[in-house]
């Protein structure tokens, strides 16, 4: 299989009072493994596909592709987005860009945790690297794969679809957005943004 579900780099119950265990173990247990499993099938199905030269199915076989590997993608970088004791603010190179890019680290922290809140159904909130202009942009992604600039690079994710906190937070997206905040592993956004930085369009 192409795809297997990452392990948690901690214990599921290592993030609370920020996220609650039970909710953070069906998280990845269950929402996150299925789009591996998504991801996986749709590759095989692909496979028939050609092997059999009927590509009638084809549309609806490359949303589900894009719709699986993006929320793989999405999730494996949210757990390491994440740390107990985290938070805080960024150093360095990270720092400097955020406030060049969005004046302040309190203008940025206010756009993502507006982006992410203001989703319309199902969706993230994420801090990205646009390697054309070479920036750092917030984006609102819908689902796992809509209104997505092609080539930015997530670096920091906030899931909020309702699997995400409806068991620990009910109704109340932006009190999970907000708690995020406080897990935050800047060395995790860091080094991506390190990495994101030597791509080039
Ligand atoms: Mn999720």
């Amino acid at each position: 299989m192409p795809y297997t579900l990452p392990e948690l780099p901690y214990d599921y119950s290592a993030l609370e009072p920020y996220y609650s265990g039970e909710n953070l173990e069906l998280h990845h247990s269950k929402h996150h493994a299925a789009y591996v499993t998504g991801a996986n099938s749709t590759i095989e199905r692909l496979e028939e596909v050609r092997a059999k030269n009927d590509f009638s199915a084809l549309v609806g076989l490359e949303k589900t592709l894009s719709f699986n590997i993006s929320g793989h993608i999405l999730h494996s970088i949210f757990w390491q987005n994440l740390v107990p004791g985290g938070g805080g603010t960024p150093e360095g190179e990270l720092a400097s860009a955020i406030d060049e890019y969005f004046g302040s680290f309190d203008a940025f922290k206010a756009q993502l945790t507006q982006a992410a809140v203001l989703v319309q159904g199902s969706g993230w909130g994420a801090l990205a690297y646009e390697p054309l202009g070479k920036r750092l942009i917030v984006e609102q992604i819908y689902d796992h794969h809509g209104n997505l600039g092609n080539g930015s690079v997530p670096i920091l994710v906030f899931d909020v679809w309702e699997h995400a906190y409806y068991l620990h937070y009910r109704n109340v997206r932006a009190d999970f957005v907000n708690a995020l905040w406080s897990v935050v592993n800047w060395q995790d956004v860091s080094k991506r943004f390190e990495a994101a930085r030597k791509l080039s369009i």
